[in-house]
């Protein structure tokens, strides 16, 4: 499809095409594990990457593939590799880059499962994280060493809706000449493109926004293909011949769709953290109203924020749409469209308020996800935060005293009554 769609047009057609063998018009669910080779030369030729196409579902599915180039189109960028999860996504990214002895900067601010996975988890591979404040250029550039191979945050930072300065983060990683890598889940490409502030590698959990209605676990790795992965010698999987691959040089072999080709042939040919073809056509189906959702989204959080800050129940909100808030200048310049719909808010009372109001909700459902067509609540302290220490929890916005929304596309005053009467439960 070509590039000169917008935005929502692409996001119903870009991927998709009539079925060459029925004509059906939406994207069949290809519930196929392998494919049938027309002779021997073109399996040989498959399997050497001389031809594309399909061998086997851990490696391509053409549901899967439709998704991966819609996600691809909407983001701007030049190859996208779907996973299973957003978390399997992370470590897709990361996988081309790493080995062992290698470390990454990351944000302290991020998804509390990001800072479990990579505070403990990616240790077991020999890789480790350095979390440090991104709003302090000067601690990111001083926290790179030899061994550090990519920065990474989120657009919108989970819990407390903060905005990251993607392009001083950008501008940063230029410099030092390393990839940063924007978990652009919570923003969604409908209020931000990554790459167009300068990020190398995009990555999505499908589970949210994307998919839009909490029906799939999925996960998009997005590449920009403008990194050079030969500069500096520090990507030799990807600049030098790969023994994981009969000793081909990806990025000569294939410049820009080198990460995408080798996420592919090595990622998930050997960590098999796939997406599944029924998961890829829910999200292809959520992703066909993105912009309706992501409108409507916004413009509930932004009347939900404004309702709560002036609430004497309430002892501050985040939402970055605010102008209260630190980050309301920097919204216009990263997420033009609106800041999101993810947001913390302090109650009176602290923790056990926070508990009693959870706990009174009706419209509101207490779960650990965010994005869906539902307004959601959760804890985070108690819940998606709990395994990390208090200093951590303070940092990465998951104080004890407060809860985080995501706030759906319902009615807004049906939300905003909702939360009335609970907060005048958990205040009483
Ligand atoms: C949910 C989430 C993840 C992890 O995605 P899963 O699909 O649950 O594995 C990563 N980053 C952010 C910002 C998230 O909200």
């Amino acid at each position: 499809m070509t590039k000169t769609y917008s935005f929502d047009t692409l996001a119903i057609h870009a991927g998709a095409h009539p079925d060459p063998a029925t004509g059906a018009r939406q994207v069949p669910i290809y519930q196929t594990t392998a494919y049938v080779f027309k002779d021997a030369d073109h399996a040989a030729r498959l399997f050497n990457l001389q031809e594309v196409g399909y061998i086997y579902s851990r490696l391509t599915n053409p549901t899967v593939s439709a998704l991966a180039e819609r996600v691809c189109a909407l983001e701007g960028g030049a190859g996208a590799i779907c996973c299973s999860s957003g978390h399997a996504a992370q470590i897709m990214a990361l996988f081309p880059l790493m080995g062992p002895g290698k470390n990454i900067i990351a944000s302290t601010r991020l998804y509390g499962g990001t800072i479990t996975q990579f505070s403990q988890t990616i240790k077991r591979f020999g890789w480790s994280a350095k979390f440090v404040d991104t709003d302090d250029l000067k601690a990111v550039e001083a926290a790179v060493d030899e061994n550090t191979r990519a920065i990474f945050c989120e657009t919108i930072a989970n819990p407390g809706g903060y905005i990251s300065d993607l392009d001083a983060l950008a501008k940063i990683a230029d410099n030092v000449g390393l990839p940063l890598i924007v978990d652009n889940t919570t923003a969604s490409p409908y209020l931000c493109r990554p790459i167009e502030h300068g990020a190398t590698l995009v990555v999505h959990s499908a589970t949210k926004y994307l998919t839009g209605n909490g029906t799939v676990t999925g996960g998009v790795v997005v590449d920009s293909g403008k990194f050079d992965w030969s500069k500096s010698g520090k990507f030799p999987s990807l600049s030098e011949p790969e023994p994981a691959y009969h000793g081909l040089n990806f990025h000569a072999a294939l410049g820009g769709m080198a990460f995408t080709f080798h996420s592919i042939a090595i990622g998930l040919r050997d960590l098999g953290m796939t997406m599944n073809p029924q998961g890829a056509h829910y999200t292809l189906m959520g992703i066909e109203t993105l912009a309706l959702r992501m409108q409507r989204h916004v413009e509930n959080a932004q009347k939900v924020a404004t309702w709560l800050e002036k609430d004497p129940r309430v002892d501050f909100v985040t939402y970055a749409g605010l102008k209260s808030s630190p980050y309301h200048d920097r919204v216009a310049r990263i997420c033009p469209k609106g800041a999101g719909a993810l947001f913390t808010f302090a109650v009176k009372g602290g923790y056990e308020a926070c508990v009693k109001l959870v706990d009174s909700l009706e419209l509101f459902s207490h779960v650990a996800n965010l994005g869906d067509t539902r307004s959601l609540i959760i804890h985070s302290a108690s819940t998606t935060h709990r395994q990390l220490s208090p200093e951590q929890q303070i940092a990465a916005g998951a104080a004890p005293n407060v809860v985080r929304l995501s706030i759906g596309i319902e009615d807004a005053a049906d939300i905003i009554a909702d939360l009335d009467q609970a907060l005048a439960k958990a205040t009483a």
